[in-house]
């Protein structure tokens, strides 16, 4: 199980935290789908080249030639590691939340847009918003009891009217659960309507394939593919980003700018005004090498057999509740949520990180329509899994849990705004 973390080690993979009874213990880390740690290769990459970084695309220093080549290479590795199509173009982004807002404002005037609330609030709200500017153009479709029916929903809100946009989960931050994309895409192609994936907890899991999918547009955020924060992507179809609404108005999005009009570039410049962030950009495709270099199916086996293992000791514990969306979805990726009914998640979950050494999450994970679904509108705790998890850090969250309910906490927690006090 544990093979996967030696072949990419993590920076800090071994850190020590404080715990409330002033000993110290190896971190846990259970909250992946949040933030995973850098890969040790990343961290070296960007040692490597720090000494070498300069302004980009503008500079004819020797410095800013290295730099750019290394950007734009960056840019072609991050295409090919979502398996991108020839005509495909990659933005670099802040995240996958700046990715899907950038990708709402290209959406043609009068297209309108089909998505589910089992979304994080990153594939909500732009569509919320962008549906408030542009004039009602968002249908938010209910979640249904099963896959089947949740297609079938699908299937009939698209044949009701025509959409230029239907944009789903490649994997819910919540439970892992996921629809089938190629059936999704079928259901909207076959109805002229684009998918957009929202690949946050997907691409760095599982990887992804614009090709094989056939989807349109997928989104994903370095600071959860291994590298740190501030880089992500939107890669997709060229057309809508070559002319839609420009992301960011500045510097390297225009092509001419006289008093009397603004002649923009098309993409990716077009959405990218401003200094890049040339090494995040080249961390977060250090990273997608370092993943694609793992033996095919490795990564999905080490985090199937540990959220299966968790799964099993979770079941077995009288008290804790898994939640799942549906009952017929397929290999969910390495997340779930369960609840303690009766207990408060944010007490538990400074139970665990104060007395156990472990990093859970826990309230509403930006999906707050889902988590009224799920019955959790008071919040729920999220124990996620990544490269560097061990069944050693799995095993002592069942153990922990068992114990606080068996025997309580040794201590009273006070949770203020998320931070936790004894
Ligand atoms: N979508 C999903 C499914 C996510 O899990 C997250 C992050 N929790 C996001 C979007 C937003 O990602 P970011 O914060 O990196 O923009």
């Amino acid at each position: 199980v544990d093979e996967v973390g030696a072949l990419l080690p993590v920076v800090g993979g071994t850190t020590t935290v404080p715990l409330v009874d002033g000993t110290q213990r190896v971190y846990a880390n259970l909250d992946y789908a949040a933030s995973a740690p850098a890969l040790e290769a990343v961290a070296a990459r960007v040692t490597e080249v720090l000494p070498l970084y300069a302004s980009v695309h503008r500079g004819a220093g020797y410095l800013s030639q290295v730099s750019t080549a290394l950007y734009e290479s960056a840019r072609q590795t991050v295409a090919r590691f979502v398996d991108a199509r020839p005509d495909d173009v990659a933005i670099i982004t802040r995240n996958t939340t700046d990715s899907l807002n950038l990708l709402a404002g290209v959406v043609p005037d009068g297209g309108r847009v089909l998505v589910l609330d089992v979304e994080h609030h990153a594939n909500l709200l732009p569509w919320v918003q962008s549906s408030e500017r542009h004039g009602n153009r968002t249908t938010i479709l209910p979640i249904a009891r099963t896959v089947a029916e949740t297609l079938d929903a699908l299937r009939a809100e698209l044949a009701r009217q025509p959409y230029a946009l239907v944009t789903v989960t490649g994997a819910s931050n919540v439970t892992g659960e996921a629809l089938p994309i190629d059936q999704v895409v079928a259901l909207a192609h076959a109805e002229g309507a684009r998918v957009a994936v929202d690949g946050a907890q997907l691409v760095p899991h599982r990887g992804f394939s614009l090709t094989s999918t056939d989807a349109d547009y997928v989104a994903f955020s370095g600071h959860k593919t291994y590298a740190p924060f501030g880089a992500g992507a939107l890669v997709g179809r060229r057309d809508w980003l070559d002319t839609g609404t420009p992301y960011l108005a500045g510097g390297g999005a225009v092509r001419d700018v006289r008093a009397d009009r603004t002649v923009w570039q098309p993409a990716p410049a077009r959405h990218e005004a401003g200094s890049p962030n040339v090494i995040g950009a080249i961390a977060l495709a250090e990273a997608c090498d370092q993943l694609a270099a793992l033996p095919a199916g490795a990564l999905a086996a080490h985090e199937e057999a540990l959220r299966e293992r968790l799964v099993a000791g979770l079941s077995a514990i009288d008290g804790v509740e898994v939640a799942r969306i549906w009952p017929d979805s397929e290999a969910p990726v390495g997340v779930l949520t369960f609840t303690v009914p009766d207990h408060d998640p944010g007490l538990v979950a400074a139970y665990l990180a104060a007395e156990h050494g472990i990093g859970v999450r826990d309230g509403r994970f930006c999906a707050h329509p889902l988590l009224a679904h799920l019955g959790a509108s008071g919040g729920a705790i999220r124990a996620s899994v990544g490269v560097g998890t061990t069944s050693e850090a799995v095993d002592r969250l069942v153990v922990a849990l068992t114990q606080y309910l068996s025997t309580g906490p040794a201590v009273r927690y006070e949770v203020v705004d998320g931070c936790w006090a004894v």
